[in-house]
């Protein structure tokens, strides 16, 4: 019962995404704010449910579900990746981004697509300067990276989960195999994917263990396919009946004494 390798998440698991994309558009409101009469906190929180909705609403929609990206994620990805589901997304997004912030602006009573466009560019600037990483991630990977294999395993597309990885050039290092969903053609929660993985790595599922934040994708899917996982829970989320982690963690440190245990 040797653990071997280890399948790391990425976003919200080893990138602090959510303080990004909230970082990202806390600078657009800001500056919004400066042009416009507008409270900045108003304006995030009206274009966030304009976003949503839109991004709803388009045929791509099933197809984002499946591969696992999300309408922030939208707000600054190109989608420029093979395939026709992606071309359609690329067609899109510019609009995408365009009308969220528009809608959003008119949520809040302004009528102004051009500052829409203006915001929409904004944003991708602001979310490429922010790039945060947990405290403990970097400490981590490297008391783990002699011992084992390991593993990203991230749900997205090939070009966004790219672009992310070259503003936070000390991650790709650590890893001796990088599964993005968008380039294997399905994502987490899919059996197949968590089977490539041991596939490629000629690890038996009971040799891996799965760390991830998210119940729904990296602790379901693993759990189908019999691979023992850790859910990183930092901000006490609820869990969800009939989705059981073996482990939870608060902090990605309470991982060492797990592996420990284990081996
Ligand atoms: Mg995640």
């Amino acid at each position: 019962m040797i653990i071997r390798t280890i399948i790391f998440d990425l976003d919200d698991t080893l990138l602090w995404d959510q303080k990004s994309i909230a970082t990202a558009f806390e600078k657009t409101c800001q500056f919004a704010a400066s042009l416009q009469n507008v409270n900045a906190s108003e304006l995030e929180a009206a274009v966030r449910e304009a976003a949503a909705e839109l991004y709803a609403s388009y045929h791509t929609y099933e197809f984002t579900q499946m591969i696992g990206i999300n309408p922030f994620e939208g707000l600054w990805g190109t989608f420029d990746d093979p395939g026709e589901a992606y071309q359609a997304m690329k067609k899109i997004i510019p609009n995408y981004q365009r009308d969220a912030w528009t809608k959003g602006l008119e949520k809040v009573g302004i009528d102004n697509t051009e500052l829409g466009l203006t915001l929409a560019a904004r944003f991708i600037e602001e979310r490429k300067k922010a790039p945060f990483v947990y405290k403990d991630t970097f400490s981590v990977l490297d008391k783990l990276k002699d011992e084992f294999r390991l593993v990203l395993l991230t749900n997205g597309s090939p070009s966004l989960q790219q672009t992310k990885l070259e503003i936070t050039p000390q991650i790709a290092p650590y890893f001796d195999l990088i599964v993005v969903s968008g380039t294997f053609g399905k994502g987490k929660p899919d059996p197949s994917i968590f089977e490539h993985v041991l596939e490629e790595t000629g690890t038996s599922a009971y040799e891996a263990l799965m760390v991830g934040d998210n119940l729904l994708t990296d602790i379901l899917g693993s759990s189908k396919v019999g691979i023992r996982s850790v859910w990183i829970n930092r901000e006490g989320k609820p869990p969800i009946p009939d989705i059981q982690p073996t482990y939870e963690i608060k902090h990605l440190t309470e991982l060492l004494p797990i592996l420990e245990e284990l081996t």
